[in-house]
């Protein structure tokens, strides 16, 4: 079990909602009157919901690019005993958000972290896309160069579970362009536009069709979005069953083995090259 140093103040780390400002949870609330300071992605942003909740506090800003500086800060004031809360824009910290290299500092400094549940755009959009939601995977945002994008489509394509991804409206014809090209105008994909929103739009089709309703007007590819990619389904392979070793025992009397092959790979629909290998090195065999 890991020692937190007493002397030291808490972490939190709290979901805020995607859209409506209502998904905020009660304890969320009590943790965010509680802290010293809240530390956000976006000052503005935060400020918007504190005030809604009636809540005024200390707040510091730590975004993707000052991440590392500004989490030495965060732990110095951890150190100082502050207790401290973590949000981002929207949605779960760390979630394609800030927050990884500060909690990675706290372990370090054996600061205490406590998460809590809550809004989050990947899981929401999941639950409602109709897809399998016990196995998945959370790929976030694609690469914005061509080449690494269709790298990692390629791969997806090949996916059992589930996936996840983020998109921005500029790009996600592209997106879904590439995603067609790659796994064929027939894949199943789900759009979660808006979610938690006036606006939100749920819609489970083909990337072909996908496609054909992006393009049909602007309002469509507007607002935020998650994509969810129906798994991969490995094809069957037809197995050259006992049933038909012995059907070909039987006939093999009464039959020359070419026709023979024939014959049975029309019934069975198996390739005839694939059946005659398989029967060669069974012919012999008492089945
Ligand atoms: N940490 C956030 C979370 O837990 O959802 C995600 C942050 S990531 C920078 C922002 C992306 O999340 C958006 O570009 C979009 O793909 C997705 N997203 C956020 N809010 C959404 C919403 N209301 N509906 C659909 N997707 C959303």
């Amino acid at each position: 079990m890991k020692k937190f140093n007493n002397k030291n103040g808490t972490l939190y780390i709290i979901p805020t909602p995607i859209g409506n400002l209502n998904d905020i949870t009660k304890r969320a609330i009590k943790i965010f009157k509680k802290v010293d300071i809240i530390t956000t992605e976006n000052i503005q942003h935060t400020n918007i919901l504190l005030k809604k909740l009636k809540i005024k506090k200390k707040m510091f800003n730590m975004q993707i690019f000052n991440e590392k500086k500004q989490s030495k800060k965060i732990i110095k004031k951890l150190k100082q005993k502050k207790n401290i809360a973590i949000v981002s824009n929207a949605g779960t910290p760390l979630i394609n958000d800030p927050g990884y290299y500060l909690i990675k500092l706290c372990y370090l400094n054996k600061i205490k972290i406590i998460p809590l549940p809550g809004p989050c755009a990947a899981i929401t959009a999941l639950i409602a896309s109709g897809m399998s939601s016990n196995k998945f995977c959370y790929e976030g945002f694609l690469p914005k160069k061509k080449k690494k994008r269709i790298k990692i489509i390629k791969k997806i394509k090949k996916e059992t579970r589930t996936t996840i991804l983020y998109e921005s409206p500029k790009r996600i014809i592209k997106c879904i362009k590439d995603i067609k090209k790659i796994m064929g105008n027939k894949k199943k994909i789900t759009l979660a536009k808006e979610l938690t929103k006036k606006w939100e739009k749920i819609k489970k089709n083909t990337t072909k069709n996908i496609l054909k309703w992006l393009k049909k007007n602007k309002k469509n590819r507007k607002g935020e979005i998650t994509i969810i990619i129906k798994g991969y389904k490995k094809k069957k392979k037809k197995k050259i069953n006992k049933k038909i070793f012995k059907l070909f025992n039987i006939l093999k009397k009464y039959l020359k083995f070419n026709k023979l092959i024939k014959i049975i790979s029309k019934i069975y629909k198996i390739k005839k090259n694939k059946l005659y290998k398989k029967i060669l090195k069974y012919r012999d065999k008492k089945i």
